[in-house]
């Protein structure tokens, strides 16, 4: 597999590249029960970032995943190390309802948080019940961003949860976390359908051909790349958009230009 255009040239020669900046929308930090991680430190993972050409990165920390108590102030002190490199999710765990309110009060005062996180497979609690809707409410009323990891076949985050949470919300801009990996062809027409849900790439770059058909079902301008750092290095993901078999402007759109658009760093 081949692609000699000069953006992946400077690719493969530097590892990077100047014109073709990277912007990770999906990412975690801190270590993780069960596994090691070599690259762990907010200093680990902007090296990373420098290695691969990433600008900037959008991440929740997992701590914040399970305690967001405990956890979305990690996420805030790991941001605060590397002001315009590192932005942070706020994390909603909607098994503890107690604490949103609360979190909604705050979030718009805190810059570095960009937008709300939901792991529903984890929490085992459904985007459809009613704990979630406050803040889809809010991310709804204040045009946020949300980013929610979404699998085929799964009753808290499958197609059908997706299609209506998307469809109640329209104001609110909803990154499919994983794409609803194997119920694609729900995936491109929820993305296709809906103005305000898009494909998100983080751990399904195995799946030979998949970024070729959201670019021809969907377009490449509702894609948006994210990597899981530290559980993935960036050069993996890049290489699967560099190789795919897509052009220069798709490239530019899923590696970068779609989330200047959506966050608002063009
Ligand atoms: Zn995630």
């Amino acid at each position: 597999m081949t692609n000699d255009s000069p953006l992946v040239r400077e690719f493969m020669e530097t590892g990077k590249c100047e014109s073709c900046p990277v912007i990770d929308t999906h990412a975690h930090f801190g270590p993780f029960q069960g596994i090691y991680f070599p690259n762990v430190t907010a200093e680990d993972m902007i090296a990373t970032m420098d290695r691969c050409g990433v600008k900037k990165l959008v991440f929740s920390s997992h701590a914040s995943l399970i305690d967001p108590r405990r956890g979305n102030p990690i996420s805030l002190d790991t941001c605060r190390k590397y002001p315009g490199r590192l932005y942070a999710y706020w994390s909603i765990n909607p098994n503890y309802p107690e604490l949103i309110p609360d979190d909604l009060s705050k979030f718009p005062f805190i810059e570095e948080f960009v937008g709300f996180k939901f792991l529903p497979s984890y929490h085992q609690y459904s985007i459809t019940d009613k704990n979630c809707q406050p803040v889809f409410e809010y991310a709804n009323a204040n045009k946020c961003i949300v980013l929610c990891h979404t699998w085929g076949g799964n009753l808290y985050n499958g197609p059908q949860q997706v299609e209506e949470i998307v469809g109640k919300y329209p104001d609110m801009t909803f990154l499919m976390g994983h794409s609803l990996s194997g119920a694609w062809e729900d995936a491109f027409r929820i993305a296709k359908e809906h103005p305000n849900a898009y494909l998100e790439l983080c751990g399904i770059y195995h799946h030979g051909g998949v970024i070729e058909q959201m670019c021809g079902q969907v377009g490449s301008h509702k894609i948006t790349f994210g990597t899981d750092l530290p559980w993935f290095d960036p050069h993996y993901g890049i290489g699967c958009v560099l190789f795919s078999h897509i052009g220069d402007e798709d490239i530019h759109n899923i590696l970068h230009r779609n989330a200047e658009r959506i966050f608002g760093w063009s």
